[in-house]
């Protein structure tokens, strides 16, 4: 059974409202998998796994470039796989690496912003059976302008 890291208890109850814990485990497990692809040039494998409100999974790793400028990261790796997959809306995300304050920067925010919207679940977790943190997109980026 996972354990979860959330903001406060209202947003516990929101966040096991709209992903139960069995789906925050199964999207463990596919960012995890994911992260064992990822394409490296630097040093820090990621995963990541997106739930669409459809109830499907999509994956996504890391894959870099050797012009850096090129590297893409498995939060829009995953949200790609999941347009491609004939997929538009996201309900949530975890981002698996073995980093502290994993959180995604402020581009693939940007993307979770516009596939997600501002409630989107963004979770991450930075052991394999680590306790799982979860956000609302809205609680990573508070001042985004509103669509
Ligand atoms: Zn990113």
């Amino acid at each position: 059974m996972a354990e979860f890291v959330f903001a406060d208890r209202k947003a516990q109850s929101r966040g096991l409202e709209m992903v139960s814990s069995s789906t925050w485990e199964a999207l463990s497990e596919a960012a995890w998998e994911a992260r064992s692809n990822a394409r490296l040039i630097g040093n820090v494998h990621v995963g990541a796994a997106v739930l669409t409100t459809a109830g499907d999974i999509f994956r996504g790793c890391n894959l870099e470039h050797k012009f850096r400028c090129h590297d893409v990261h498995a939060e829009v790796n995953a949200l790609s796989s999941m347009v491609a997959g004939g997929q538009r809306e996201a309900r949530a995300i975890l981002v698996a690496a073995e980093e502290s304050k994993f959180t995604p920067c402020g581009s693939c925010l940007d993307w979770i912003m516009e596939l997600g919207g501002s409630e989107c679940l963004v979770a991450y977790q930075n052991l394999r059976s680590g306790p799982i943190h979860v956000f609302s997109a809205a609680e990573l980026m508070p001042h985004y302008p509103a669509s």
